[in-house]
């Protein structure tokens, strides 16, 4: 019978095949072979190896009982008895053995995959990239087949796992809850200060596969607006002349998303951790019985003196620091420096609108007036902005520069680093 051939330029016909059970055939007892018969054996197929030797991964195969080995070369037949196959592979290395089960199986209509020879093939094994297990990504494979280029497949097939991986690709699920799972989860996600890459590659990944996105006003806004249409945003966060949503109100919302099967993202600014009301928010949906799990990321606290050239502890200046919020006065400030070391570098967040307060309490809690003070504002953004002055001149300073929220306090003499440092935003 002619075995009619294709024409390179029309396209193959892409499946997916259920093998549990199912009978298959692999000629050949090399790599090659064990390969093969490693991904059958992994779709639940009924493997047989037809090969006169073994290499030892499929040595190992037959150790451990994981398929059957026909001890000899290949014979007429083989394809159908005692039952014909679903599938044949052949990887013998021997033109001639390799053109006999191909021819074999044409005639027994078995789709057969060669790997000697791509063009000569009926079937064709796709290089796959799936979605690690456990990660948002799982439950997804993408084939890819490169006309008879194996490794041009393969270097395909590295870059989309690696895209899997790093959540720039849309992972969402849209039909159906994950396996098992009636209620949805609660991801608490640092977003980092605001750069769009410097979210962790979990997070991103997260961000990828969500339903709904809880987010504030900080951190890497920029990110939402390359979620999916479908995707809900829900902003919380405080706007100028907006109340921001209460912090009751957000705990509610991400145990109704989660309770309809919904994937959620609470995307915060910094670390979920660090005064973030993260540790409420998973407080709430534990006791509410819905899955949390937190992905820290990089606090403001200690990457936005780093955008401005301030290192919050440097060799031979200090090797401590305390971070304190200065939303409700400088008690917290005072009181953490109290038994801090006296050249501990001081951090302060939401420092701007009590500044003055603030300075002032700090000196009459004994640090020097001339204490070098940085306040920088919207740090890793293209707003970063630097203001250097001291304890006694900060509140007049910022004033005079008209600095504004969101921006960091640094406090101390590491601060002198930026005049050499500059800033290092990249
Ligand atoms: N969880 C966050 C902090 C939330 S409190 C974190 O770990 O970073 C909010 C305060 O963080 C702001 O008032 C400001 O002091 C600081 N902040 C957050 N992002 C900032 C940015 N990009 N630039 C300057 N300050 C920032």
């Amino acid at each position: 019978m002619a075995t009619p051939t294709k024409a390179a330029s029309q396209p193959a016909y892409a499946l997916t095949l259920d093998l549990t059970g199912r009978r298959v055939v692999v000629v050949g007892g090399g790599p090659v072979a064990a390969r093969r018969a490693r991904g059958l054996l992994d779709a639940g197929a009924a493997v047989e190896v037809v090969a006169p030797w073994l290499c030892e991964d499929l040595a190992d195969l037959v150790g451990a009982g994981a398929l059957t080995w026909h001890e000899r070369d290949y014979v007429a037949g083989d394809l159908l008895q005692p039952e014909p196959a679903w599938l044949a592979h052949t990887a013998t290395g021997d033109r001639a053995t390799d053109d006999q089960v191909a021819r074999e199986a044409q005639a027994a209509r078995i789709w057969c995959v060669r790997a000697d020879d791509a063009g000569a093939s009926s079937a064709w094994t796709p290089a796959v990239a799936r979605g690690r297990s456990g990660s948002p990504a799982e439950g997804l494979s993408v084939a890819v087949t490169a006309g008879g280029d194996p490794r041009r497949a393969v270097a395909v097939r590295d870059a989309v796992a690696a895209a899997l991986d790093s959540g720039s690709l849309p992972v969402r699920r849209t039909r159906g809850a994950e396996p098992g799972r009636s209620v949805g989860r609660v991801a608490l996600v640092g977003g980092g200060p605001g750069a769009e890459d410097l979210i962790t590659v979990r997070g991103r990944a997260l961000l990828a596969a969500a339903d709904v996105v809880v987010a504030d006003r900080l951190g890497p806004t920029g990110l939402l607006d390359r979620l999916g249409e479908d995707v809900e945003v829900v902003h919380v966060g405080k706007t100028p002349g907006h109340h921001p949503v209460p912090q009751e109100r957000i705990n509610e919302l991400l145990v109704h998303h989660a309770r309809l099967g919904r994937q959620v993202v609470r995307l915060k600014g910094g670390d979920p951790f660090v005064l973030g009301r993260g540790g409420e928010e998973a407080l709430h949906c534990a006791a509410h019985g819905v899955p949390v799990e937190v992905v820290p990321g990089v606090t403001s606290a200690v990457s936005v003196p780093a955008a401005a050239g301030i290192p919050v502890t440097h060799r031979g200046v200090t090797a401590s620091f305390v971070v304190a919020s200065a939303h409700d006065g400088a008690g917290p400030a005072v009181q953490a420096l109290r038994d801090a070391p006296a050249d501990a570098t001081l951090v302060l967040l939401m420092g701007v609108s009590r500044l003055a307060e603030t300075a002032e309490a700090l000196v009459a809690a004994g640090r020097r007036a001339d204490t070098p003070v940085a306040l920088v504002e919207s740090g890793w953004t293209e707003r970063q902005r630097t203001t250097v002055t001291t304890l006694e001149r900060a509140a007049a300073d910022a004033d005079a520069a008209g600095v504004r929220a969101p921006a960091v306090v640094v406090v101390g003499d590491v601060v002198a680093l930026r005049a050499s440092l500059g800033d290092l935003a990249g």
